[in-house]
């Protein structure tokens, strides 16, 4: 039995309890507040705080993971990045106040205060591009900081930068881009069971995300226009044609195409004379 850690609450929560169940990894628990759930046949899951989990995979309390790139990184801890999940996008940014005329980390005098709750990846942030700095840690809510005047600028998590608008914050600098990533700790594979379960759960993450963007296109063509066709949808491995019964001038294609461009392919497939053009989801994606 692997036991993977999930986020119990916050932004990182539903998406990975979404992720999981899509890839057939149904989060069973005993009610809405358990700590610990059934995912089936051989994983466990354990809902703890995002910013526990480096150290519940690093200690070995759980096998494997799920939480943001910032938090592996501020935990300091040696872990194995399994796969990057792409949801909870956000950056990690030094931002000033509109007033204070900072607009670039050149603008810092020795010495500045940085308020922040990532002191760890803050102070190896400045220390890398060779400013000096003081780092002020807080629990939460440092855009209040350079407003009541404990730090000088901030250093926090931006997805749409709306938050720090707000506060009358401006970004002067990214420290680090972060996404959700699937943890474990370095010697995971050593064992051999272990390490064939970790690959298959990567497998089946990778194969839902994949899904996503993708989408499985039917339609049915003039059989003169293949060509054009075979541009408009090239498939994975180009598109697959088949024969209709009886199906005269017409031929029937099949094909995986992106799901952000599929209104676009659709218009393309009607002006070549596609009939019955068919649309659906992908539920996972192998290649
Ligand atoms: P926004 O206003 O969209 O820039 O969001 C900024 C606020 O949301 C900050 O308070 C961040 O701490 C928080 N935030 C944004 N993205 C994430 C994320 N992926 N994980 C955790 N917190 C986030």
């Amino acid at each position: 039995m692997l036991r993977i850690a999930l986020p119990n609450k916050g932004r990182l929560a539903d998406e990975a309890r979404e992720l999981f169940t899509d890839a057939g990894l149904e989060i069973r628990a005993a009610g809405p507040r358990a700590l610990t759930a059934s995912l089936g046949g051989e994983f466990q899951a354990l809902f703890v705080r995002a910013q526990d989990i480096p150290e519940f995979v690093a200690d070995g309390a759980a096998d494997a993971g799920v939480t943001g790139a910032d938090l592996v990184r501020e935990s300091g801890r040696a872990l194995r990045e399994l796969t990057d999940l792409t949801f909870g996008r956000c950056r990690l940014a030094v931002a000033a106040t509109e007033e204070s005329g900072l607009l670039a980390l050149e603008d810092l005098r020795s010495g500045t205060r940085v308020a922040t709750v990532f002191p760890r990846v803050t102070a190896e942030f400045f220390a890398s591009v060779g400013r000096q700095v003081e780092i002020v840690p807080v629990s939460g809510a440092a855009e209040i900081a350079p407003h009541i005047g404990i730090a000088d600028v901030i250093v926090d998590l931006v997805s749409t930068g709306s938050t720090l608008r707000v506060n009358g914050l401006r970004e002067i600098a990214t420290v680090l881009e972060s996404s959700a990533r699937l943890i474990a700790a370095p010697d995971a594979r050593e064992d051999v069971a272990r390490g064939r379960a970790l690959d298959e759960l990567v497998a089946a993450l990778r194969s839902v995300l994949a899904a996503r963007d993708k989408r499985y296109v039917m339609a049915n063509v003039p059989r003169d226009r293949l060509d054009e066709v075979k541009r408009v949808i090239p498939g994975l491995n180009g598109p697959t044609i088949i024969d209709i019964m009886n199906g005269g001038k017409f031929v029937a294609v099949h094909a995986v195409v992106s799901a952000a461009t599929i209104y676009r392919t659709i218009a393309d497939l009607k002006a070549l004379g596609a009939e019955g053009i068919l649309v659906t989801r992908i539920e996972r994606l192998m290649s």
